[in-house]
């Protein structure tokens, strides 16, 4: 896909450069080659993704009363993916360039004639189904007894679970049950870094509701709290759409569905899809097991099987999203020599940022300075993330610029004279000198 909106702000080159050098995202297992599909999260990265978790989960989970949480096992029971349709239907079409030996997704080919790599034509396979999902045993038998998947997403924990949860939580619909985990696809193609991958975290919301002629009203809703959440931690609008879905394109059952999709340097991705999904997933689970799973209405004294809504999101995928849409390149002037520089930011917002405040002293060889900036950082640390760093004062700010920190702290000659500190702002540059003691609500208020 190319980008329908000009040209990219930055390349995938340049965010995977930045990513390794300064500790967000690692190639998996690099000292031996590696291995396709799977990545580390570095120091600042394993913070810009709990940063994304946690902002996920506070909002769906924590700061609603119709919202329960959830953690079930990667590994299931192998009938959850029969009943669910994965094992006869989650399948990709596979094609194989017999010149280059280079796979593909029929489905992302424009055409099946000419390989889009070498460019040969008639070289191409036909189509043939591969199963996404990644298998194991268990225990020490190696046959088909012992076969079972590494979950494909995590939903299906959730549904085989809804009574044992709702009659725990003492919940009625309309309610919601949210989990964060791991899932496993066996991408045929995976790439552009951590957006298509082979391991990877998913968000999932699966809301239950009465069929009582309110579940479309319920679907919009969340769709509108969805749009809400990325625009508050900052995702610029431009760069994001919700993509309405044909009656083509959703599963028969579903009644409505959005794919949420941010343009990506190579053009638009998904992020997010919710969906209508109707009563599916529970009548499913209920067949192949022959457990009730129906909600009972102790007004109407009837039985029903819920309405569900579901919002599916990357984590990994909107981590990635946070880190290039927050990269900016530009050039600024210096005020007193006029000289030209260029600096890297990336404009993350403070809560998503792996460090908030920055705090160094002027001179790394003067022990007063040492020491009462390493004494400010430690009594910021339990209000803020903080980082103390020490060097020369440029390259300490154009670190700090590229990892995206909000605030920096400067501890001078005249801090140890009159207790004050400079603050500066990532995004002006501008520098406020302000008394030390007042530098926890100076950033609270900011933060
Ligand atoms: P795609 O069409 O890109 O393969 P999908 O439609 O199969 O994605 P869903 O099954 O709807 O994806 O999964 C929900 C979300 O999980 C996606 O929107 C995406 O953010 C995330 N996701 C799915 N597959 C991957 C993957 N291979 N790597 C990283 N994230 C993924």
């Amino acid at each position: 896909m190319t980008s329908t909106q000009g040209q990219p702000h930055v390349t995938m080159d340049e965010i995977t450069a930045l990513a390794k050098r300064r500790g967000f995202i690692f190639q998996s297992s690099e000292i031996y080659g590696g291995i396709g599909g799977f990545f580390d999260y570095g120091p600042l990265g394993a913070i810009l993704k709990r940063n994304v978790k946690d902002a996920w989960w506070r909002e769906i989970v924590e700061l609603r009363d119709d919202v329960v949480g959830f953690d079930s096992a990667i590994i299931m029971h192998p009938n959850t993916w029969v009943a669910s349709g994965h094992v006869a239907q989650f399948h990709d079409r596979l094609v194989d360039c017999k010149n280059c030996r280079h796979r593909f997704r029929a489905d992302h080919l424009p055409s099946l004639e000419k390989c889009p790599d070498c460019g040969m034509r008639d070289t191409l396979t036909a189509p043939r189904n591969f199963n996404l999902m990644m298998q194991t045993s268990i225990g020490p038998m190696e046959d088909s007894a012992a076969r079972a998947y590494l979950r494909p997403e995590t939903a299906q924990g959730i549904f085989v679970n809804f009574k044992n949860i709702y009659q725990s939580a003492r919940k009625k619909p309309p309610f919601g049950i949210a989990q964060i985990g791991k899932s496993f696809r066996n991408e045929i193609t995976p790439g552009n870094l951590t957006f298509r991958v082979r391991e990877f975290e998913q968000a999932e919301l699966e809301f239950f509701v009465p069929d009582d002629g309110n579940d479309l009203a319920w679907y919009e809703q969340w769709v509108s709290a969805r749009k809400r959440w990325y625009s508050d931690y900052g995702v610029n609008e431009d760069r994001l759409r919700f993509y309405e879905l044909t009656p083509q394109e959703r599963p028969h059952y579903a009644k409505a569905g959005i794919d949420v999709e941010y343009l990506f340097p190579w053009g638009w991705g998904e992020l997010e899809s919710i969906a209508h999904r109707g009563t599916y997933d529970l009548q499913a689970h209920m067949q192949l097991s022959g457990k009730d799973l129906t909600f009972f209405d102790e007004a109407g004294k009837a039985k029903y099987t819920p309405i569900l809504i579901e919002s599916s999101a990357g984590m990994d995928r909107t981590a990635l999203t946070m880190l290039i849409d927050a990269y900016r390149s530009e050039t600024i002037v210096d005020a007193e020599t006029r000289k030209e520089t260029n600096r890297v930011v990336l404009g993350f917002h403070p809560k998503i940022a792996p460090v908030q405040v920055g705090v160094f002293p002027l001179a790394r060889n003067k022990p007063e300075l040492v020491e009462r900036a390493k004494r400010i950082e430690r009594e910021l640390r339990p209000h803020a993330r903080t980082q103390y760093d020490e060097g020369n004062v440029g390259q300490l700010y154009r670190r700090q610029d590229e990892i995206g920190t909000p605030f920096c702290v400067m501890v001078d000659y005249q801090s140890l004279d009159d207790g004050s500190v400079t603050v500066r702002d990532r995004d002006s540059m501008r520098q406020d000198r302000i008394d030390a003691t007042q530098l926890r609500a100076y950033l609270a208020e900011r933060l």
